[in-house]
């Protein structure tokens, strides 16, 4: 007779009946990178968690809050196309989300769903520590005015940056400075990224194959910083003209960990594990992340 070898598993290898649950909504959401992320961060702290995945389609999100707030999900993210939608079904938001209103992440107090917006601190995380620049002291030109960009502006306005932002559609980057009203913040020419010590790319250009440059990389050289809020490919055209005109470069990696990483904290309390978050989806991070 041939006996089943027992399993042997670590201690929150399997769920459990008191398994912690924090999910991810979004369409699509078969492609995201957040549930290994999370999952090897609770299983290196020995954390009895678990995040997955639930795709929802565009119209339920409200339909998703309320299922979140009945089966008891401890923690959600919030990706395309709820970030807008979340923010206005659940019951508090906090002051970034708010003045976003877009969220990216829900966290729970007692009966109560509270929505936050952690992609603008992310991102100012992330040059703070892997560039070594201190956002509140740069001279900044954000190029795009979509919903990347607004969270990037005002978490680098409120840290104290000079920002101008430059975008295709006018419009809407003059849209954005009279909603944030804030005196460092001002739209610009695409000729002011000469001038600029940090450049943040955030338009989608550079996602695909034929995309043309966002800006004529003869504009940023030595002494600037370029940091490309996309992150796939990992070496965007426009990082690699830049690198060759002598700036300093970083892709969107950064800002994704970080975020998520916010995202940890405010669910469970404790410190993110950076590196094994980015080691879980085979992403190079190297720098002053676990500090
Ligand atoms: P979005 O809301 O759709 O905004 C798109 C932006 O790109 C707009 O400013 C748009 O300009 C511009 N754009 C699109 N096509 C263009 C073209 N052909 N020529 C010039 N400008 C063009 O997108 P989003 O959510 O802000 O995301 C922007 C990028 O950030 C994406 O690539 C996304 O992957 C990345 N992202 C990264 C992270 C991270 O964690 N690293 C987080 C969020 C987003 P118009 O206003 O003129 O249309």
């Amino acid at each position: 007779m041939c006996r089943e070898k027992p399993l042997r598993m670590n201690e929150f290898a399997l769920p459990t009946a008191k398994t912690k649950l924090v999910a991810v909504i979004g369409d699509p959401v078969r492609h995201s990178l957040s549930p290994v992320m999370f999952n090897s961060a609770f299983r290196a702290l020995g954390m009895d968690w678990l995040y997955v995945a639930l795709p929802v389609k565009l119209g339920s999100s409200r339909a998703a809050i309320d299922g979140i707030r009945a089966l008891n999900i401890v923690g959600l993210s919030v990706t395309t196309p709820h970030k807008e939608t979340v923010a206005a079904a659940v019951d508090q938001l906090s002051p970034v989300a708010m003045k976003l209103g877009a969220v990216n992440c829900v966290r729970r107090s007692g009966e109560v769903l509270i929505g936050e917006n952690t992609d603008g601190k992310g991102f100012v995380e992330s040059v703070r520590s892997g560039l070594g620049l201190e956002p509140g002291r740069s001279k900044v030109v954000v190029v795009g005015a979509g919903g990347a960009a607004r969270a990037v502006i005002l978490a680098l306005a409120e840290a104290g940056a000079t920002i101008a932002v430059v975008n295709r559609t006018k419009d809407k980057a003059e849209k954005i400075v009279d909603q944030m009203a804030m005196k460092n913040v001002s739209t610009s020419g695409f000729e002011s990224i000469s001038d600029a010590d940090l450049v943040v790319q955030a338009t989608s250009l550079g996602m695909g194959n034929d995309d043309p440059l966002p800006f004529d990389p003869n504009l940023i050289g030595k002494g600037q910083t370029l940091v490309d809020l996309i992150y796939h490919p990992e070496r965007t055209p426009i990082v690699a003209a830049a690198a060759e005109h002598g700036a300093q470069t970083a892709n969107g990696v950064g800002m994704l960990l970080h975020q998520a990483g916010e995202q940890f904290r405010i669910w469970t309390g404790e410190k993110p594990p950076l590196q094994v978050m980015a080691a879980a989806v085979g992403l190079s991070f190297g720098q002053n992340t676990d500090e």
